[in-house]
């Protein structure tokens, strides 16, 4: 099959939906990867690499979006929607809950859109989102030290501490994938760090695998006060699954909190669970309220898009083999997970919790 891979064109994105390792593994296989010209430019993957991965460079957005089979990483922009064609397979990060109009968009294209975010595993995890959770749970600790620093707004706290310094404090509200990540990051930097959750399973799962070196401690309002006016970090990672981001701290914690403390919010992407959250960009990542240095940032693998584009190919290959392999049909058939990616088909929505939250009708299309 042809498959064609745009260069993204959303406001600093440098990820690309296909690495070259990902082309050697689909030409190896007897497809054809059709890649824009200077798509991993950025990032070091050079139109040279590509080539030399066995794909063709495709010299306009056009040419790449004349492909059956289209990899990307985010969403159509304004200007990529008139290059799709009816029955043509989209296979990216969509969000499209949030975004009526372009799911109206796209529903006149009459594409045929599998969204990563809604692709399950057999477990029933979101084995597409994982990625990103775990580069965005690492970039936390990078981004929260360099916001503690002085000349940042910060209180000037090393995490590791050094020999006769007690190390800097930080507390991890949410322990699944990005909390677990962060936490990984600020024990190996030495930092002091406490980790909550709600799940008493997860947190028994954590004390295991972390052992003594992870204070664990339950989630409760009581508990997140005492510790959040003592810490130098606080990383904010909850995810009540469909839902918005509780708002776990009040204003009033916030102001509670040592000035130049700093909070970082990834949940930020579901609204964030501070009051005092609101989402920021790569170019001006943090604000200070209250006192406390804030970073939400709502795309953090952005940052770090070379090591994310390997993270995303890493998961994304073996289902894009699928579809090339047996035509987009058999692999959904084949595929009870790959079927929940399953967001618009030739018009129609296709996915329950979409068409629910955007108030559309649901079909089941045939796909036998
Ligand atoms: P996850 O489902 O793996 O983990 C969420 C954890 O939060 C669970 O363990 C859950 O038990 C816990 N939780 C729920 N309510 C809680 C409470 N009241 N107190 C403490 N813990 C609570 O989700 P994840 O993949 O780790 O993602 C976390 C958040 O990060 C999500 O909102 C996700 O969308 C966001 N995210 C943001 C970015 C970004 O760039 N900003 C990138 C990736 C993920």
């Amino acid at each position: 099959m042809l498959i064609g891979v745009p260069k993204e064109i959303k406001d600093h994105e440098y990820r690309v939906g296909i690495t070259p390792a990902g082309v050697r593994a689909l030409t190896d296989a007897g497809h054809e990867v059709l890649v824009e010209t200077r798509a991993g430019e950025r990032i070091g993957f050079s139109d040279e690499l590509y080539l030399a991965a066995g794909a063709r460079i495709a010299d306009s957005a056009s040419e790449a979006y004349a492909c059956p089979l289209i990899v990307k990483v985010k969403e159509p922009q304004s200007g990529e929607i008139p290059l799709l064609r009816e029955g043509q397979v989209l296979f990216t990060y969509l969000h499209l809950a949030a975004d009526p109009t372009l799911t109206r968009l796209l529903l006149e294209s009459r594409i045929v859109a599998i969204a990563y975010e809604t692709v399950s595993d057999a477990a029933g995890a979101l084995p597409l989102l994982t990625p990103m959770s775990e580069v965005a749970g690492r970039i936390s600790i990078q981004a929260g030290a360099t916001a503690l620093q002085l000349a940042n707004g910060g209180r000037g706290v090393l995490l590791g501490g050094v020999p006769g310094v007690v190390p800097g404090k930080v507390l991890i509200l949410g322990g699944g994938t990005v909390g677990t990540h962060a936490a990984m990051m600020a024990l190996g930097l030495g930092a002091d760090v406490t980790l909550m959750d709600i799940s008493l399973p997860r947190l028994r799962y954590l004390d295991e695998v972390f052992g003594t070196r992870l204070k664990t401690r339950y989630s409760d309002a009581y508990a997140l006060e005492e510790l959040a006016r003592e810490a130098d970090l606080l990383v904010g990672s909850v995810l009540l699954p469909g839902k918005r981001a509780p708002k776990l701290i009040s204003r009033a914690l916030v102001k509670q909190m040592q000035p130049g403390s700093v909070l970082v919010d990834v949940a930020i992407d579901q609204g964030g669970c501070a009051e005092t959250s609101r989402p920021t960009t790569h170019s001006s990542p943090t604000y200070i309220e209250e006192g406390v240095v804030h970073y939400c940032v709502a795309n953090m693998p952005a940052a770090c898009a070379r090591s994310a584009t390997q993270a995303l190919t890493n998961a994304t290959l073996p289902y894009v083999l699928a579809i090339a392999d047996k035509g987009w049909k058999v692999a959904l058939k084949a595929d009870a997970g790959l079927r929940k990616g399953l967001n618009l088909h030739l018009g129609q929505v296709t996915h329950a919790g979409l068409a629910s939250d955007l108030e559309l009708p649901c079909i089941s299309p045939d796909i036998a």
